[in-house]
């Protein structure tokens, strides 16, 4: 499972983290609600663990944003003790589910379960999207607007990638070794004819994505 968590409590993000690693997921931590709506956008996990108290957009905004956009995504609540109206209103706002903090691991990790298991047959897990564009994660179509065009296996991977990471700087070491396998010999110049490829893509489909060209670091998809 690929699990999102939004919360801005470092020890208590660091704890869940080990434990949904240790039970197979994989993960991605962020520590405000803005970084977590943006991820939550992009439409590539199975379930989002969500504080409500978050600093820059509360937990609530957050999941109500979400739906606004479409994605459907199960969501966990984390709720302070006895806060019966963030409960009632989280629900009411499209979460899935709600836990009370503190909780129990397996509690948490059942209720994963549970939610994932609800949601699996209408979650469309086959889009993600990044601003003007979306891609097909079975048929690898890149598209935006009306125009679409099929991507390569290691383009598409590329792309998926940098959608995984909105907005963020892409190291070029990290985009090998994670496409490539760290042990691979593709060399900086073979990333860079894969990305000259997708450019070519993105403006043929008339998308307003670029990747830039970060100096001496990598890229970075805007
Ligand atoms: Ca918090």
């Amino acid at each position: 499972m690929n699990i999102l968590l939004v919360e801005d409590e470092t020890q208590l993000s660091d704890a869940l983290k080990q434990i949904l690693i240790t039970n197979k997921c994989s993960v991605d931590a962020v520590f405000d609600g803005e970084s977590g709506f943006e991820y939550g956008l992009t439409n590539i996990y199975d379930a989002i663990i969500l504080d409500i108290m978050l600093p820059k957009m509360n937990g609530i905004e957050v999941l109500k944003n979400l739906r606004k956009n479409k994605i459907n995504t199960p969501i966990i609540i984390l709720t302070a003790k006895n806060s019966i109206e963030d409960k009632i209103v989280g629900l009411d706002s499209g979460a899935d589910d709600y836990l009370e903090k503190p909780f129990s691991p397996d509690e948490l990790l059942a209720r994963l379960r549970a939610i994932t298991r609800r949601n699996l047959d209408f979650v469309n897990k086959d889009i993600i999207y990044f601003s003007d564009i979306n891609l097909n994660i079975s048929t690898y179509e890149l598209s935006c607007n009306n125009n679409s065009i099929i991507l390569t296996l290691k383009e598409f991977e590329i792309l998926r990638y940098f959608i995984q990471r909105p907005k963020a700087v892409v190291d070029k070491d990290d985009l090998i070794a994670k496409i490539w396998g760290f042990d691979s010999d593709v060399e900086y110049n073979n990333l860079e004819v894969y990305i000259s490829f997708l450019r070519k893509k993105l403006s043929y489909i008339e998308s307003n994505v670029k990747i830039t060209t970060i100096r001496r670091v990598g890229y970075r998809l805007e």
